[in-house]
This record gives structure tokens, C-alpha cells and sequence, in this order.
């Protein structure tokens, strides 16, 4: 199936470059626009004139997108130009004769997301259920404002920077209220650069489990859901993600508030909702990113579905959406995040390798590369590697997912990638 349509993204890390892939089964032409000549969705395209190696935070890059014939613009980061959206909308209106071109997910969606502080108060006040917030107002009384949050909202509190956070940058656990605490905490938060940072806090959530559901939307109205996930993060990166939710009941309401959630935000495109379950069985809302979520990495492996990627291209081109259905048995994504921040050269060096079942992976550290030596020796898992050049602490370098026909086999497959099983059935 070919679409006439343009397709142009915002970004070409590995969320750029996993669309980047659906985009090319359909048969879309795409454009990318990153900053780095080698950023992983680069890596794909058949001709590197379909790259523009410019900042897609830079409003007249944005604009070259729609120059170079993109007709339909999306996103794989939220952190972008919201102006600079609503100036290509501008110009290339459609009217009169002129070109038109759209903007999936709406930048004014885009906007309230991008400011979680901003989004909290719209969640609310579109009657989403959320833990409680308040804002901290920069400035000389900003450490006060700190101290009477904790006597609100207690302790532990959580501080979090409105802006561009991602992974748990820009968020800070407080632990006491001393005045030297909180000092330590909003300097933590700064990281010495970054002196205008606004920050807000939440009251702590003590969840039981956190859970995600993918909501996709298309430009005609259709709306699809995923069946809910469990999320599991490790030093507030994702480390694990369970598809479906074992408890039914439970998962069939974080459902109905995630599409809640996303029927008061406007535009096109899939959206991940992050939310927390209590012990009373009770959903709150975490956040929402406006574009292929983590969460749903595992829709990769899912029959009869289309994957969470396929989706959203459908959903910003006004194609039928595909099936969210995600078949029986359990799905496992794990990230492969780096552990070490050296670029090594040491590949498969552990000695569960052999050259017949390594990849050559130089990026690599030695973690990630047993994880996926290990993988590719495990029934029922494909690995998905992003390509990034350099290995770095923290860094989301690729992913492994991992299905079978129970939860319980799954898990045995699961400890056997991460090392923590001599086979894939202990
Ligand atoms: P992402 O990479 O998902 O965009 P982020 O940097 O935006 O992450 P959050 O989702 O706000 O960060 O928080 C990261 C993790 O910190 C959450 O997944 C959860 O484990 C924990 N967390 C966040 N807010 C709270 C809270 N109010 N109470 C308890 N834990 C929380
Ligand atoms: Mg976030
Ligand atoms: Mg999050």
C-alpha cells in the first residue's frame, strides 16, 4: 500500500528511526531532521538528501521540511519549536491555491505536554484523576515555597523540572525537609547550568504497580486502544515492560482512563499514558507523551496487531488504523540501556560468546553485548539495536523483546538475557 503523502519527522533518534522503518513496509516517502549526520534513523534512508542534518528545535529547518515536500509533519520528541509547527501550518494553509500541510500530534497538544506542570493542570482540570501538585515559584522565596510543599504534600516529595525532563532528568526524590536539603535538591535539579529551570512538586505516589496504555488517534477520528502494560523502571529509566497486565479488571480500567485522558487532548497521532496503581485498585495518571511511547516497543512482536509505529503513521496519514489486538501469551520488552559510559570495542568478549552467535555490535559495552549475545539465543525474542555510536550511562542503546505462550516461561527467557539464569526455562 503506497500513500502520496510526504511524511516528514521531527527527530531521528530511535523512536525517528523505528517509524522511519514502518514508514518504509508502507511505502511513505519520509524526510528526517536531526542534528547528528549519524543519528539512527539516518542509518535507513536510501539517500542521505532525505536527512536534513539541522536542529528540529531550529524554526527554519521546520520549515525546510515543508519546503522539501513534506506534506505531514510528526514528532518522535515533544521538546520541539511549537511556533515554528504553527508557522509551517500557517504558510502552507491549504487555501487559495496554496499548498497544504499538517501537524500530527496539533502543536497546541504538543505545547501543553511539553510543560508538565502545564499538562498536570489541564489533566485536571479536564477531570483526569491525579495525584496531588503544586507549583514552585522561582525566585528568592523558591526554597520556602519547597518547605511549605513538604508540610502540604509530605514527605518523601518529588520535585520535578517542568521542562524537558526524560528518563528521570529533571527529576529530584526530597527526602527531609531541612533548609540543607532542599538547597541540595534544587541544585541537583540545576545541574549548575541550568540557572531558569521551574520546577513543581508531586506527592509521592506509593503505586503498587505502574502501567501503561497506548492510544492511538487518527486524523479521521478513529480511535484504538492497546491492551494495558506493566512498566518496570530502574534508576527511573524503563528496565522491563509485561504486555498485558495480568489483572484484567485492572488493566481494563487504566484503559478507560488513559483514552479519557487522550479524548481531552487534541489532534492526530498515538499517544503513551503513563499511570500509577494503588493498592486500592485506584489509576492515577504519571504523564503522557504525544508520539510512540517506550511502553510500546512490544507491539513489534504482537500478532495479529500492527505495531504502536505502524499506527501512528496510519493515524497522521488518515489510513484505517490497525489491530491493537495483541493475540494470547505474554510479551517482554527489555531496554538495553548502558551501563558504562566508554565506547568499547569489545563486542561479544564474554564468554557466553562465540563469533556464530555474536553481533557485531561495537558500540556495545560489555553488558549489552551478553544481553544480546544471550537474546539471540532465546526462543521467542528479537533484538532491536538503534545504532547510536556511542555507549553512554543511562543511554537507551536498543531493545530486546521477548514473547511466549505464558507469563511464567516469558519470566524464565527474561532472567536468561539479563544473566540472571544459567538457561531460558529456570
Ligand atoms: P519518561 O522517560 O517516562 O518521560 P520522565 O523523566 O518524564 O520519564 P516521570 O515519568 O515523571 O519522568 O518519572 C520517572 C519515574 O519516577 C516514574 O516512572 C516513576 O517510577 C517515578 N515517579 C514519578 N513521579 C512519581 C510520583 N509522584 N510518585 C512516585 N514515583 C514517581
Ligand atoms: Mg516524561
Ligand atoms: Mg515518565
Amino acid at each position: 500500500m503506497s500513500s502520496q503523502k510526504t511524511l516528514g519527522i521531527l527527530g531521528g533518534g530511535q523512536l525517528g528511526r523505528l517509524l522511519l522503518s514502518a514508514s518504509q513496509n508502507l511505502l511513505i516517502p519520509t524526510l528526517i531532521l536531526d542534528p547528528s549526520p549519524t543519528c539512527p534513523a539516518s542509518q535507513l534512508l536510501p539517500s542521505p538528501s532525505q536527512h536534513i542534518v539541522k536542529p528540529f528545535t531550529d524554526a527554519a529547518a521546520i520549515m525546510e521540511l515543508a519546503e522539501r515536500g513534506a506534506d505531514v509533519l510528526t514528532v518522535e520528541i515533544e521538546h520541539v519549536d511549537v511556533g515554528a509547527l504553527r508557522g509551517v501550518m500557517e504558510r502552507y494553509d491549504g487555501l487559495e491555491g496554496r499548498r497544504k500541510v499538517e501537524v500530527h500530534p496539533d502543536p497546541g497538544t504538543i505545547e501543553v505536554i511539553q510543560d508538565k506542570y502545564k499538562q498536570k493542570v489541564f489533566l485536571r482540570d479536564a477531570g483526569c484523576a491525579l495525584g496531588e501538585f503544586v507549583e514552585i515559584p522561582s525566585g528568592q522565596k523558591e526554597e520556602d515555597a519547597v518547605k511549605e510543599a513538604t508540610e502540604g504534600l509530605g514527605l518523601p516529595l518529588m520535585l520535578k523540572a517542568k521542562r524537558l525532563a526524560y528518563d528521570g532528568r529533571g527529576n529530584y526524590l526530597l527526602r527531609s525537609s531541612e533548609p540543607s536539603a532542599i538547597s541540595t535538591a534544587l541544585s541537583a535539579l540545576r545541574g549548575g547550568t541550568q540557572k531558569d529551570l521551574e520546577i513543581y512538586a508531586e506527592k509521592f505516589v506509593p503505586f503498587k504497580a505502574e502501567l501503561a496504555v497506548m492510544v492511538v488517534r487518527s486524523t479521521t477520528g478513529q480511535v484504538k486502544s492497546y491492551p494495558c502494560v506493566e512498566t518496570v523502571q530502574r534508576d527511573n529509566i524503563c528496565h522491563l515492560v509485561w504486555a498485558p497486565y495480568p489483572d484484567s479488571s485492572a488493566g481494563d480500567r487504566a484503559r478507560d482512563v488513559a483514552e479519557k485522558a487522550v479524548a481531552a487532548l487534541g489532534g492526530a497521532g498515538i499517544f503513551g499514558v503513563e499511570m500509577f496503581l494503588l493498592e486500592d485498585g485506584s489509576v492515577l495518571l504519571n504523564e503522557i507523551a504525544p508520539r510512540p511511547h517506550n511502553s510500546g516497543h512490544y507491539t513489534l512482536s504482537i500478532a495479529p496487531g500492527a505495531s504502536q509505529f505502524e499506527n501512528h503513521l496510519r493515524a497522521v496519514l488518515g489510513l484505517p488504523l490497525g489491530s491493537t489486538e495483541i493475540g494470547e501469551g505474554c510479551t517482554a520488552m527489555i531496554n538495553l540501556v548502558g551501563s558504562s559510559s566508554s565506547s568499547t570495542s569489545n563486542a561479544g568478549s564474554d564468554s557466553t560468546s562465540t563469533t556464530s552467535n555474536t553481533l557485531a555490535t561495537p558500540s556495545l559495552d560489555t553488558a549489552l553485548s551478553s544481553q544480546t549475545t544471550r537474546a539471540l539465543q532465546t526462543p521467542g525474542a528479537s533484538v532491536y539495536l538503534y545504532g547510536k555510536a556511542e555507549c553512554r550511562k543511562g543511554r537507551k542503546m536498543g531493545h530486546v523483546n521477548v514473547s511466549g505462550p505464558s507469563r511464567g516461561e516469558v519470566e524464565g527467557r527474561v532472567k536468561f538475557i539479563l544473566g540472571e539464569a544459567s538457561d531460558a526455562t529456570q
